[in-house]
């Protein structure tokens, strides 16, 4: 175009002002555009932080801590504080985990009281900073820690899991990652802002167990632990499936409640064919002894030899509660169902139902600590504290 007159020169002058006026709305669309854009994401981002769960991990010791040293190929201990670092796969869950570790960690064998309030009381301090639990544990005595915790831990309203590994996580062919990892998912899930599972768990080799339904059923197995009389609570194989019916829910929301007070006073007495009047005796009599727990044969049936049945209704007349709980991996004490179970009925015995020892001596420990006296404790025994027994429709106290 060719500037001939001072009207021309106008209209171009209009053309420019509308097409740097057009050009301008656009521009500002734009910059509006992305600010809108830069609000969405920085919106969705604080979202996804404020959702982003976080979870304690409490390293108490265990083979799943160990790890191999490259250079000289021997086991050491696991640095959990470093466990970023160690585990990349951590960074893809996207969860904030914090780490604590007891200092020795201990062999589960070690395990006991003492450690049980530990872990009671550290989970207590954190409960409000944390949306879930794992527990690294030693598998040895790991249903005895998980039965414990489910008492101590009173209306526990957030996921306590337990975890462990047959194979160091330092070694190829672990399975401690996989367990740690799945482990971490299940305490970090919720719905609708809720914990999906609010218990004391076992996560092991894909299945989710009630803690205090559990029990240890193999030493070298990647599949280690079974609730025999209780569904597991979730399975774990492409998803995690939750059973949303077989898991505890508290109807009402109450502030957790950790218990500190545990008598260690218990004994075990496993019968066998054979099992000789002293070995009952030096059982049954031990000073102080609280409580006992007797694992008998099939649906809880036991010699009836007078000497056996005597002592039995001795130790009941003492003050001590004899439980009675069945040897065998599952079902029911069924006292009524023969002779040999029904005497010790007469003898004074309580039925365990289908506890399992596990569970059954933990919450003895529990109630006596509590100083309940022995009839007190039998109508506990007698009642599910925490889903840790089934007692039948047609049982009367
Ligand atoms: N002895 C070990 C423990 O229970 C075994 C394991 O961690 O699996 O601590």
């Amino acid at each position: 175009m060719s500037l001939k007159s001072i009207s021309d020169q106008k209209k171009v002058r209009d053309v420019f002002f509308r097409l740097f006026k057009e050009k301008k709305m656009t521009f500002c669309k734009q910059i509006n555009k992305f600010l809108t854009l830069h609000a969405m994401i920085k919106t969705k981002l604080m979202q996804s932080q404020q959702n982003k769960s976080s979870i304690l991990l409490i390293y108490t010791g265990g083979t799943i801590g160990m790890i191999e040293n490259a250079e000289t190929g021997t086991l050491e201990a696991f640095n959990f504080q470093h466990l970023r670092e160690n585990m990349p796969e951590l960074k893809k869950l996207g969860y904030d985990v914090q780490t604590l570790q007891f200092d020795p960690p201990l062999d589960s064998s070690e395990m006991g009281p003492d450690s049980w309030m530990k872990i009671v009381k550290i989970i207590t301090d954190n409960y409000q900073k944390y949306d879930g639990f794992v527990v690294l544990h030693g598998t040895d005595t790991m249903a005895y820690t998980a039965s414990a915790l489910s008492f101590m831990l009173e209306n526990l309203g957030k996921p306590v899991i337990l975890t462990g590994s047959q194979l160091p996580i330092g070694v190829l062919r672990t399975d401690g990652k996989e367990n740690l990892i799945t482990a971490i998912e299940i305490a970090a899930a919720k719905e609708n802002g809720y914990p999906v599972v609010p218990e004391v768990c076992i996560f092991f080799e894909n299945d989710l167990l009630r803690g205090n339904r559990t029990t240890k059923i193999n030493a070298d197995n990647f599949n280690a632990f079974r609730s025999y009389n209780y569904p597991p609570l979730a399975h774990a194989g492409i998803y995690i499936k939750y059973d949303e019916p077989q898991i505890y829910h508290p109807v009402l929301r109450k502030p957790l409640k950790p218990h500190y007070l545990l008598d260690r006073n218990i004994a075990i007495l496993k019968l066998f064919p054979g099992i000789s009047p002293q070995v009952t005796e030096s059982i049954l009599n031990i000073p102080g002894l609280k409580g006992v727990v007797m694992e008998t044969f099939g649906s809880g049936n036991a010699p009836c030899d007078e000497w056996f049945l005597k002592k039995l209704h001795d130790a009941v007349e003492r003050g001590i509660v004899i439980v009675n709980v069945t040897q065998c991996l599952g079902g029911s004490v069924e006292m009524h169902r023969y002779e040999t179970g029904r005497k010790l009925l007469e003898a004074g015995v309580i039925s365990g139902f289908d506890s399992t020892t596990e569970s059954a001596v933990t919450k003895l420990m529990f109630l006596f600590g509590h100083g309940l006296n022995n009839s007190e404790v039998v109508e506990h025994m007698n009642c599910s504290l925490i889903g840790e027994v089934t007692i039948p429709d047609t049982f009367r106290p």
